[in-house]
């Protein structure tokens, strides 16, 4: 039988990355204390700041979410509905459950609301993977309803998997500008609110162990829409590395993140201008969500003639 390591009593799990073995009680703040110290250094959040979370259902931004509010903050949740058949409704549930639990609010939009279709059909109409325009519409929406609604700051679950999958494809194509970009705390900037990932110090293997320790309920499948992802292969290369060298995902993230302002400098990227349609920023006049807004407006009304608007007379 393995011993945590702090108490002695019974472990549950054994992390390689840490060569650590730890018992329920201790996981729990294991888990919780790194989420601490990436919060402390990179100045993610600052007293009294209100914190909205995009829950997906998964167990990633739930957690995050239980661990925001263990850790003291006020964190609310926000949904986006993307209208994808038996699965969208299950993961607003497991949001609701732990809203209730947690006693945090929790918001709603969905694509159909704001859009008049689900996320497949804009796929469909963008000749895009849906992932392609997914990423773009909820970074829209969470941001307006921030703004709107008094939070300064955005919290996603990306977890160290995640950033090192996004990490290793960013450099295999040299993608300077996203390398730049790549930061657990994005800093707040004319209409954009601050952008942070808490979780960026422990990887998935130790959320999903907190999860299940904290009987935290959540869809046990990713987005089925993403199956066949570039990132799921970079995420399977990562773990076949750190499985023969354990340690070497922290490593990766932490020695870029430490070269990074060397590197790649603080130069500005590209100037951004508000949409003249809505205020968000953007490098072209109009923005990519009011452009894509257009095209589906366009679609619609060539699909329906009669729901256009009668013209006044
Ligand atoms: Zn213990
Ligand atoms: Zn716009």
């Amino acid at each position: 039988m393995r011993r945590c390591k702090i108490c002695q009593k019974e472990a549950v799990v054994f992390f390689k990355s840490h060569r650590i073995s730890l018992c329920e009680e201790h996981l729990k703040s294991f888990v919780e204390k790194r989420v601490k110290e990436a919060i402390k250094s990179h100045k993610m959040i600052n007293r009294g700041e209100k914190i909205l979370i995009a829950v997906s259902g998964g167990k990633d931004s739930l957690s995050l979410w239980q661990i925001l509010t263990n850790l003291g903050y006020e964190a609310d949740g926000m949904f986006i509905d993307l209208g994808i058949p038996g699965f969208s409704q299950e993961s607003w549930e497991k949001c609701e459950k732990l809203s209730r639990r947690l006693s945090r609010k929790l918001f709603k939009t969905s694509l159909e609301e704001i859009f008049g279709m689900n996320l497949l059909d804009i796929a469909k109409l963008e000749r895009r993977v849906p992932c392609a325009s997914c990423g773009m519409i909820k970074r829209y929406i969470m941001n307006n309803f921030a703004l709107k609604n008094g939070y300064k700051v955005i919290a996603t679950g990306h977890h160290l998997d995640d950033e090192c999958s996004i990490l290793l494809g960013n450099v295999l194509n040299w993608q300077v500008e996203y390398l730049r970009r790549q930061d657990p705390s994005l800093k707040e900037e004319n209409g954009f609110v601050r952008k942070i990932k808490p979780l960026v110090l422990c990887s998935e293997e130790e959320i999903e162990n907190y999860a299940r320790v904290m009987n935290i309920d959540h869809v046990g499948k990713g987005c089925p829409l993403s199956k066949g992802a570039t990132s799921h292969f970079y995420k399977s290369i990562m773990n076949q590395i750190e499985e023969k060298m354990p340690g070497t995902k922290l490593r990766f993230y932490k020695g870029f993140l430490k070269i990074k302002k060397d590197t790649f400098g603080d130069e500005k990227p590209a100037e951004l201008k508000p949409c003249i349609r809505c205020g968000y920023p953007t490098t072209a006049e109009i923005c990519s969500f009011c452009r894509l807004h257009e095209r589906i407006k366009t679609k619609i009304s060539q699909q329906n003639p009669e729901k256009m608007e009668e013209p006044l007379s």
